[in-house]
């Protein structure tokens, strides 16, 4: 019987789901769901002084927003959990002191200006690539106010190699790393340590991960050697570059950072997996949109781009845009409502649903919309326009304001209002829409001016043509 495929994602607790991070569990779950196998999420919070109490909490939360919650997590056991390092400390232990009383480990007491003593001695020498001596491992010295780290014990004449999905065959000697640490001396063990016993009892068949890893890769595989362990299979996948093609940094400022800030913004969750997914794997076609299922059915391991992904938000939100196109009117309103303001949303309430509707197909983030039905709930003024109305533009607006009051108020007859306007005035196209658009809500931009006067009604657009003819701009 074919092993299931079981991926995770690992973050560190260290904060919310960045956007390399979110790309990275995305992987791991489009190909968990292609095989039909699980997606998992562990919290690799071993490194103490960097966890945050929220950090946990914060990365799941990201991922359900994004529409890719873990089949297995810390709120979802199975038999081969906890998910948490830090309540895994027993497991770990078991195989520290397998390497201990093999020596294949040992515990190591040397004090940072030892090591450092040690280091430049090397350098002294010119030797480049600097490693622990192995004091320890030839004569330790037992020091009882140090708490010691554990170190592997590194052989340095082994090629360790792997056939990365993304990038082929790598290999790298063992004579390239040291005696690294495998328990810190607070206790916990070191990432490289607990991922490697993690992944073989949780069973992780893949490992899909940023390519900062590679080099971790190396030391890892050394230690399923070791323990005679299949390693899974890995794909360290490219960087995700700025606009200006450096590698997206926590304090790049040209890009939100933050799966987080995106759902602020008015984000579509479809938008921002379907968006990610191109972001370093291809399908190879010319095809930019695909629903959630299509990119499962069709993700494969030959799509992925050996180059850096460049993070472009034009296109972002490009693909944003079609998604908010998409939604029902219902969808649209329950999508919306949060970025208005309360007071506004107050007045406009009776024509909520045509308002939103009014904007659907321009919106590009959902929060553009907290401006755009400005129109609908500020009294419009001319002060601000560069425009110089002529005496036919003004005749024009007064006789509209005259007209709109007796005909039947709906669509079809402000259409024809406006056909006879343009009749009456010899005038076609935006020398008739400007004036009136420009009286009418004191903007020279907007959707469609019928649909505007539509939902203002007769009383609204009498009371700004009178404010309009009061303001002194038509006199300017
Ligand atoms: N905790 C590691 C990280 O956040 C996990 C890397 C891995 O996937 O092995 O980078």
């Amino acid at each position: 019987m074919k092993k299931e495929i079981r991926t995770r994602y690992a973050p560190s607790p260290t904060g919310k789901l960045h956007l390399g991070g979110a790309r990275t569990a995305l992987f791991n779950y489009l190909y968990a769901k292609n095989q039909k196998g699980k997606f998992i999420l562990r919290i690799e919070d071993t490194d103490l002084k960097r966890n945050q109490e929220e950090g946990a909490k914060n990365q799941l939360d990201g991922l359900k927003w994004l529409g890719i919650a873990p089949d297995i997590s810390y709120e979802k056991e199975d038999q081969f959990g906890p998910y948490f390092q830090s309540k895994r400390l027993n497991i770990y232990q078991k195989y520290i002191d397998y390497l201990l009383e093999n020596k294949l480990a040992y515990k190591c007491y040397c004090t940072k200006e030892e090591l450092e003593e040690s280091a430049n001695k090397q350098r002294s020498k010119g030797i480049k690539l600097v490693k622990y001596n192995r004091k320890c491992y030839d004569n330790p010295s037992i020091k009882k106010d140090i708490k010691p780290v554990i170190r592997l014990f590194v052989e340095d004449n082994l090629k360790l190699s792997w056939d990365d999905l993304v990038r082929g065959k790598i290999e790298v000697p063992s004579s390239s790393f040291d005696d690294f640490i495998i328990v810190k001396s607070d206790g916990m063990p070191t990432y490289n340590f607990a991922n490697v016993i993690d992944d073989h009892l949780m069973q992780i068949s893949d490992v899909f991960r940023g390519e900062e890893h590679i080099s971790n890769t190396a030391k890892q595989l050394y230690l399923y050697k070791l323990f005679n362990w299949n390693p899974p299979r890995f794909a360290h996948l490219t960087i995700i570059t700025n606009k200006d093609k450096k590698k997206l940094s926590k304090r790049d400022e040209t890009v939100f950072q933050f799966i987080e800030n995106y759902q602020t913004l008015g984000y579509l969750p479809e938008a921002v997996f379907n968006f990610l997914s191109l972001l370093g794997w291809s399908p190879q076609t010319e095809q930019e949109i695909f629903t959630k299922e299509q990119l499962i059915n069709i993700f494969n391991l030959n799509g992925f781009s050996r180059a850096p992904s460049q993070f472009n938000l034009e296109k972002l939100k490009w693909t944003n845009n079609y998604y908010i196109k998409k939604l029902s009117p219902h969808k649209l309103k329950e999508f919306l409502i949060p970025f208005i303001d309360q007071k506004d949303l107050l007045i406009i309430k009776d024509n909520l649903d045509n308002i939103l509707l009014l904007f659907q197909d321009q919106l590009r983030e959902g929060n553009e919309i907290k401006d755009l039905i400005k129109i609908f709930t500020i009294f419009p003024t001319w002060k601000d326009l560069d425009y110089k109305f002529s005496k036919k533009d003004l005749d024009l607006i007064k006789d509209f304001a005259n007209k709109i009051k007796i005909i039947k108020f709906n669509h079809l007859e402000i259409e024809k209002l406006l056909k006879d306007l343009s009749i009456e005035f010899k005038v076609k196209g935006r020398e008739l829409m400007r004036p009136l658009r420009l009286a009418i809500t004191g903007n020279e931009k907007g959707p469609s001016l019928i649909k505007i006067i539509e939902i203002y009604g007769v009383k609204k657009i009498e009371l700004i043509i009178k404010g309009f003819f009061k303001d002194e701009i038509h006199n300017r």
